[in-house]
């Protein structure tokens, strides 16, 4: 259970007899903004927004979608009303308000008021969610960073230990890409990796994770895998850059990869730094056996 799922209103099924009327209580500006800055996450802030609003509107659910995905709090309502929330002259999100029962004018102008003072801290919080994400990310390939592997490698693993289920890593490095930087020129190389990235995106599954380990070695962890997918995975991910590079860049490009699994049999524990050094290895011997292959560690 989330804090938002805590949070969010009962909404009357029928309206009281003072909602929406001469006698309910006005707006209390200070009280929604104060509640508004209690959060920088969108979803809680759509729950605190709630919390405020429904003693006003009978609303019954709240949604929000802005330019890089959607929220809700609630179970929606047979009729909504779209509000666009505007900071500066920008429109930085629409609010989506459901009800059970058609507003009536003083319901309305409440939630003009009311939406007027929610686009700002709305604004702050999906800024503050984009700058966690961009500190997750490599901005080149767009694919996760080193640093957020260390995270989530470990908990994967545990996650693994706990249901039973394999997990594989592959250890990949692009091969002989100095001399594509030399040949093709910096810029060429760039888009190799970027291009690397989209196959990466494109070619695993979603439960898959896919990151820019340093310069040209990407890792990719492949939950509830065992070895036998993972080289699949490798396999079709080393086709598909190859044949994407040619038809795209003009040049072909191979890698080496190296895989190591989990659980190990006759090991009882794997810890996350143990399992990279062992695709690290296998990594190592497909580079000193000529490159352009996978092997297992
Ligand atoms: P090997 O087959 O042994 O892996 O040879 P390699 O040339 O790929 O390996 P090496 O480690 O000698 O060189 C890696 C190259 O990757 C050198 C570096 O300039 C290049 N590189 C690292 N990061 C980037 C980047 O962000 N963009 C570009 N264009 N090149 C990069
Ligand atoms: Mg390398
Ligand atoms: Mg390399």
């Amino acid at each position: 259970m989330t804090v938002a799922d805590t949070l969010t209103p009962r909404a009357p099924t029928t309206r009281p007899a003072w909602l929406g009327t001469a006698v309910s209580p006005p707006l209390d500006h200070f009280a929604l903004l104060w509640a508004l800055q209690q959060s920088l996450d969108p979803v809680e802030l759509l729950a605190l927004f709630s919390r405020c609003l429904a003693r006003h509107v009978p609303i019954e659910g709240l949604g929000l979608t802005y330019p890089e995905g959607a929220a809700q709090t609630g179970d929606g309502g047979v009729h909504v009303s779209d509000w666009p929330l505007v900071t500066r002259g920008a429109e930085v999100a629409v609010l989506h308000v459901h009800s059970g029962l058609p507003l009536t004018r003083p319901e309305l102008a409440v939630l003009r008021e009311a939406t007027a003072l929610l686009a700002q801290p709305i604004n702050n919080a999906l800024s503050c969610e984009r700058l966690r994400r961009h500190a997750q990310e490599d901005a080149l390939t767009g694919l996760f960073n080193r640093a957020t592997l260390m995270k989530m490698l470990p908990r994967e693993m545990a996650l693994a230990e706990r249901e039973g289920t394999p997990l594989a890593v592959l250890m990949l490095d692009l091969d002989h890409f100095k001399v594509i930087n030399d040949t093709h020129g910096h810029g060429q190389g760039d888009r190799a990796l970027a291009l690397l990235g989209s196959v990466l995106h494109t070619t695993l599954r979603r439960s898959d994770l896919a990151f820019r380990y340093g310069g040209e070695e990407f890792v990719v962890v492949l939950p509830d895998t065992h070895v036998e997918g993972a080289t699949l995975a490798a396999r079709r991910i080393a086709a598909r850059l190859r044949e994407q590079a040619e038809r795209e860049l003009g040049f072909a490009i191979t890698a080496s990869i190296g895989i190591a699994a989990m659980p190990v049999p006759g090991e009882r524990a794997c810890d996350a730094e143990r399992l990279m050094t062992r695709a690290d290895r296998a990594l190592y011997l497909a580079k000193s056996q000529g490159r352009d292959r996978t092997l297992v560690a």
